[in-house]
């Protein structure tokens, strides 16, 4: 079989071209006469790609010095818990926006830990907006603020990020990583698990702010502990290995493509084919308004649940696969990140004509 558009959300597509480099590499990388997967992490060979892959993100992203990058595991769930257990021991508050299931989640792992304040949600709404926020809600004395900044499940993405004073931001940016320039120094913590947009699944990033390093509860876990692993270079233990060595070479493609910027021109051209031609449909609608639409994650349905159905069958058997929702959901997603090409989207809305003039 040819290699299909996959609209999966995670873990997702990676650049062809990513994929070819690491396949002349796999038995003997750079002379090495060895592959990534099996050297040591402690070699120098190593220790290039690592280093290499670390200081290839500061420059992509724009991180300023007085950030730490933390290359983990656990995905971003074992963060949830990370997060809590790394900042909650000042006040022992934290405020919360719930705006969605990854977001429910990291609240209810919070809850755990300490004093959590849910100040606002768009759970009434299905998750289909970001809520507004009322400054006056915010607890002043809290160690910490959370959002998610892109909502993979229901394709909402916040179109600003709040204000929250001398309270340290801590974003999940999972499924917005490295889709568009992001201002580091507005948040305390970002983090991400890397299989949406950055890599294979296994390795998360972390992005620490140095002050919030060093605040964590006693008896939280050697590995969940950020001073630990920054202090360590995140090599404390093993790290893993792999996705770190295709996150610099996903990050060299990037950069060669012209970095956040032209990333952020190319993923608005890919959403706009899309969200234009469902605006327009007779048949397929988007249920969140134009402000709070992600650039990667496109949702729609039908209105019926077996036209759904065979849609998504219908359209996997043109190669344009993983169109289901979430489980939990249902309808549509096509998850449209860095590596779909405008050729995958151009196809997709394609066959949305197709079918469309077929059933509608
Ligand atoms: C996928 C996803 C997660 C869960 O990530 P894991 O690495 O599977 O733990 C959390 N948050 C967001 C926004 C996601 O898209």
């Amino acid at each position: 079989m040819a290699r299909v558009y996959n609209f999966s959300a995670g873990p997702s597509m990676l650049p062809e071209s990513v994929l070819n480099r690491a396949a002349t590499e796999i038995l003997n990388y750079n002379g090495s006469g060895q592959s990534v997967m099996e050297m040591s992490h402690r070699s120098k060979v190593y220790e290039e790609i690592i280093f290499g892959a670390q200081k290839l993100l500061r420059d992509v992203m724009g991180i300023p010095d007085n950030y730490k990058v933390l290359f983990l595991q656990g995905g971003a769930s074992l963060q949830f818990a990370a997060i809590p257990l790394n900042l909650l021991t000042g006040s022992g508050k934290a405020d919360y926006v719930v705006t969605g299931q990854f977001a429910t989640k990291a609240y209810q792992e919070a809850q755990k830990y300490g004093d959590i304040k849910l100040v606002a949600t768009s759970k009434a709404q299905n998750f289909s907006v970001i809520p507004d926020l009322d400054p006056a809600a915010f607890t002043p004395d809290a160690d910490y603020f959370y959002i998610c900044h892109n909502n993979t499940i229901y394709g909402t993405r916040w179109p600003s990020i709040p204000d929250t004073g001398a309270v340290p931001l801590a974003a999940d940016i999972s499924s917005s990583f490295l889709s568009e320039p992001l201002d580091v120094s507005k948040f305390g913590v970002l983090y991400g698990g890397a299989q949406k947009n950055v890599a294979p699944a296994g390795l998360t990033v972390a992005i620490v702010r140095e002050d919030l390093l060093g605040r964590a509860r006693k008896d939280i876990p050697t590995v969940m502990d950020w001073k630990t692993m920054a202090e360590n270079d995140s090599m404390y233990n093993t790290p893993p290995c792999w996705p770190i060595y295709i996150c610099k070479l996903v990050l060299e493609w990037i950069q060669h493509l012209g970095g956040l910027e032209a990333m952020r021109e190319r993923n608005i051209h890919k959403a706009q084919l899309l969200y234009t031609y469902l605006d327009q449909s007779p048949l397929f609608s988007n249920p969140v308004p134009p402000q709070f639409r992600s650039m990667m994650n496109v949702t729609f349905v039908t209105g019926s649940e077996a036209l759904d159905k065979e849609f998504v069958k219908t359209a996997a058997a043109e190669g344009l696969v993983n169109l289901a929702g979430h489980r939990s959901v249902g309808g549509m997603r096509a998850s449209i990140y860095n590596a779909m090409p405008v050729e995958g989207v151009e196809a997709l809305v394609a066959f949305l004509k197709a079918f469309e003039a077929k059933y509608a």
